[in-house]
């Protein structure tokens, strides 16, 4: 895919975040891995005004190469994780409001749901606290996802970082880490009305899940 058609997808890719309401605002991004570094949402831009030009590619040392405008100010934490996992070609940046309110607490989400053992293959994990726009949120996302099944963090008091070997399976995994903490934190509020404990699924079980899921579910093609 020449670097055109990457940026039409990437702005067709950015729409999603307001549409799936992860997004407030000019906050969020999407970057795309490309030959020698990345490309990613302008800074301070809205999503009404985005256009795939607008689009700003830098090497993985966070520096523009090609673009007018200054790229997201997450730009260095991406450019972190593309260093560090090779097999990553696309990562997705989101505040969104359920899985954030669960960063607040500084917790993981456990894996209470059976899309939970699917698509995360176990609870999502909380990475701690780190200052923005250097390398620290960065390492904390590489130093927990490396070998980890889920393709999703949330990070303590900030929000959601995803992970996918293509920008579309990040957004998905992004999603999904909304969807999921939506139902887990009502079914948390239902549990205490009633007196009772949310079911955290056995790991046995969330084993033979993530199996299912990922080597025989769907239609065998590629993943997104
Ligand atoms: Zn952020």
């Amino acid at each position: 895919m020449n670097h055109a058609e990457l940026r039409a997808e990437l702005h067709a890719l950015h729409l999603e975040l307001p549409k799936n309401s992860l997004v407030t605002w000019t906050s969020g991004n999407i970057s795309a891995r490309v030959d020698g570094g990345l490309l990613i949402k302008p800074s301070g831009v809205t999503f009404a005004e985005l256009t795939p030009e607008s689009m700003v590619a830098t090497d993985l040392d966070a520096q523009v190469i090609e673009g007018d405008l200054s790229p997201s100010s997450d730009t260095a934490t991406h450019a972190y994780i593309y260093r560090h996992l090779p097999d990553v070609g696309g990562i997705v940046h989101t505040h969104s409001p359920y899985a954030t309110a669960w960063a607040a607490t500084g917790h993981a989400i456990p894996c209470v749901l059976t899309a939970m053992a699917d698509e995360f293959g176990g609870p999502v994990p909380c990475g701690s606290f780190a200052p923005i726009g250097g390398a620290d949120i960065g390492q904390e996302v590489v130093r927990v996802l490396k070998g980890h099944r889920s393709p999703a963090i949330i990070l303590q008091s900030h929000g959601v970082f995803t992970i996918g070997k293509t920008p579309l399976a990040a957004l998905k995994a992004a999603v999904m880490v909304e969807d999921v903490a939506r139902t887990v934190f009502l079914a948390c509020q239902l549990a205490a009305a009633r007196g009772v404990e949310v079911q955290t699924l056995a790991p046995a079980d969330i084993d033979r899940l993530h199996h299912r899921y990922t080597h025989v579910y769907g239609q065998h093609q590629e993943t997104p």
